[in-house]
């Protein structure tokens, strides 16, 4: 299994190899593959085998105060405040979709996460989104909007303080017919955020949700249990 990209800048960048989470992408132990492809917060999920959404990952998301040298993790950072960057994250994402996981090619539309209450500014997310739309010749939709302004999810620590935030705070601008959902973000940290955009596209007519991302979070602790299992 290649676990490299090599970029057009010749930049290689660690890809997130299986074996990793059916539901959420994080990346879980090889015993583990072997007897249920969940990690330990999924596994216990009533929903584990209906999931309202997957997540699934081109690289890992690494905070910077524990691995403040990771390439992957620093150009997506950057890309906040540096446009000239999103092409080479954009070759990042087609890696993901021609190689890692072809299968999201098959749905029906693209969709960005929504961009702050401020609105139509610059939104990295959005030119991956459009990218990904134009590549793979799918519709894009940007219909996710802030209703409300609701606190940075990084700024909470505590993850049920997260929910309540930002519960009912995303709205949808369009009714899908069942369409599928190919949500695109730049990072997943803790779900919260892709679990409501979820509700609300579901409530406003979606099929599945299969939200891919640049970067899945995991911490120093996880990297750990994960050198730990596979010796
Ligand atoms: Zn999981």
């Amino acid at each position: 299994m290649e676990r490299f990209f090599k970029r057009s800048d010749g930049v290689k960048l660690e890809i997130l190899y299986p074996p990793f989470c059916e539901v959420c992408g994080n990346p879980i132990p090889d015993s583990f593959a072997e007897t249920h492809p969940y990690c330990g917060v999924c596994k216990d999920s009533p929903d584990k085998y209906d999931p309202p959404f997957r997540v699934r990952a081109f690289g890992k998301y690494l905070f910077e105060d524990e691995y403040p040298d990771d390439r992957l993790s620093d150009e997506i950072r950057r890309m906040k405040l540096d446009r000239t960057i999103v092409p080479l994250l954009q070759e990042c994402l087609y890696y993901a979709m021609d190689y890692q996981y072809p299968e999201l090619q098959e749905l029906d539309v693209v969709v960005p996460v929504m961009r702050g209450l401020r609105g139509r500014g610059y939104s990295p997310v959005a030119l991956l989104a459009q990218g990904i739309a134009s590549q793979y010749n799918l519709p894009y939709r940007d219909v996710l909007y802030a209703k409300e302004p609701y606190r940075p999810m990084h700024e909470i620590h505590d993850l049920a303080e997260k929910e309540r935030e930002i519960a009912g705070k995303i709205g949808c601008n369009h009714q899908f017919e069942w369409d599928s959902i190919l949500l695109i973000d730049d990072t997943c940290i803790n779900m919260v955020t892709k679990r409501e955009c979820t509700r609300v596209l579901k409530e406003h007519g979606a099929g599945e949700v299969w939200a891919l991302v640049l970067g899945r979070m995991v911490d120093r602790r996880h990297l750990g249990v994960l050198r730990r299992y596979n010796g």
